[in-house]
């Protein structure tokens, strides 16, 4: 068991919180809050607590240096947006002019640091670093459930140097995450879709000791489908994991899951979210074409039938490019049966998440995890090196 925010006397203390506020921006301005209101229940507990709140995340891909349109800004005025309270923002997330923004802070002051990965010393975990950070504070508290599968100064590094504790979206990610991964009730099924399958070959193999049924769909079905001996066309294969995806498959047979590949899917005439699309069946995808929606009318039916009789469900991966209208039904059904299938519904994976929430599903799910990688490795069954880090309750 690790250390929670009841385990701690916040008052008065200057508290860090590592909090995933890598949200979407666009012209400066944030386009979807999910990860901002996320992390409000720590912030507010820890303010109401009459802590000093310090806040640090990382945004994007800075490469280790400063980037004018990577600072965050646009993430501070929405937080205090959503909190109606006032945020400080200040420009660097180590040095004097933190020290200078902390010492001037009251208790139950809420401050935002800059863009943790302006510095090398993030990713790279940097003991030098990562003392900086903790510099300020009294108490490290860790919430960004997103970043909590990297090892990095911001999410593991500090915890050498402060006294940790798990915020309150992390525990119910890993209590939402625990539950399905440890004691599902079966029938247990995995929807698996999304691009590559080579990012997800350790997820599946995980899986396969515990599910009843996999659906694939994506471009991880047309592996599939193309290493059944199937003329795909066009499609997104990856070529180099034909071999695994057969193993997969007699590997599924042989602990008796029931691995199901389309059977009917929609094909376009280009990648386009205009191009021509029209259904067949997977025998009769002409070699100019590609599968961009993996939800057919028999296979949309045969995977309802398995999802309304489930007990658990986990979904990782859209089941179609389903950016595209014309090609989203695949994935909008699948959407659709687990918000009104009675099991357990829990949904890891970024693209997975937002296409959810674009049909408007979010809230009929038990739970959709604001991790991407996080959820995966933890569908691995591996741990997560921030979670490990966080001081254990003794
Ligand atoms: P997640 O973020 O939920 O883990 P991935 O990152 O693995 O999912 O994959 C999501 C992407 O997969 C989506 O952007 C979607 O457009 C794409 N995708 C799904 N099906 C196909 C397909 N048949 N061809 C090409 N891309 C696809
Ligand atoms: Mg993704």
């Amino acid at each position: 068991m690790k250390k929670s925010l009841k385990d701690y006397n916040f008052k008065g203390k200057r508290v860090l919180v590592r909090v995933d506020f890598n949200v979407p921006l666009e012209d400066g301005k944030v386009t979807d809050t999910n990860r901002i209101e996320a992390a409000l229940p720590t912030i507010k507990f820890l303010a109401n607590e009459d802590a000093k709140v310090i806040l640090m995340s990382h945004l994007g891909r800075p490469k280790g240096e400063f980037k004018e349109e990577l600072k965050l800004d646009p993430v501070g005025k929405e937080l205090a947006n959503l909190l109606n309270k006032k945020v400080v923002k200040v420009d660097d997330c180590i040095g004097s002019e933190v020290k200078k923004a902390v010492d001037s802070m009251n208790n139950g002051d809420v401050l935002l640091l800059e863009n943790t990965r302006f510095y090398k010393g993030e990713k790279e975990n940097d003991p030098e670093f990562s003392k900086q950070l903790a510099e300020n504070a009294d108490i490290f508290v860790l919430d960004a459930f997103g970043a909590a599968h990297r090892a990095h100064a911001s999410t593991v590094g500090v915890t050498e140097y402060l006294p940790s504790a798990a915020g309150f979206l992390l525990m119910r990610e890993l209590n939402a995450l625990g539950d399905v991964m440890e004691d599902p009730e079966s029938p247990f099924v995995a929807i698996m879709g999304g691009a590559k399958i080579s990012g997800k070959i350790s997820v599946i193999e995980n899986l396969l000791d515990k599910v009843d049924f996999i659906l694939t769909g994506g471009g991880i079905a047309n592996t599939f489908l193309k290493a059944q001996g199937y003329e795909v066309g066009e499609s997104l294969v990856e070529d180099d994991k034909l071999q695994v995806a057969r193993d997969l498959i007699s590997k599924a047979r042989e602990k008796g899951v029931i691995l199901l590949l389309p059977k009917d899917v929609i094909i376009a005439d280009r990648f386009d979210k205009e191009a021509e699309a029209k259904e067949v069946s997977v025998d009769q995808i002409p070699s100019d074409w590609q599968i961009l929606d993996s939800g057919g009318t028999q296979t949309l039916e045969e995977y309802k039938t398995v999802i309304m009789n489930a007990k658990t469900v986990i979904w990782n991966g859209p089941i179609g490019v389903f950016e595209f209208d014309k090609f989203a039904k695949g994935t909008n059904e699948i959407a659709k049966a687990l918000a009104e299938s009675d099991a357990k519904t829990v949904i890891g994976g970024g693209e997975s998440a937002a296409a959810v929430k674009k049909a408007g599903l979010t809230d009929k799910m038990t739970h959709v995890s604001t991790g991407g990688g996080a959820s995966l490795r933890f569908f691995e069954g591996k741990p997560l090196p921030a979670v490990e880090a966080i001081d254990d309750l003794k």
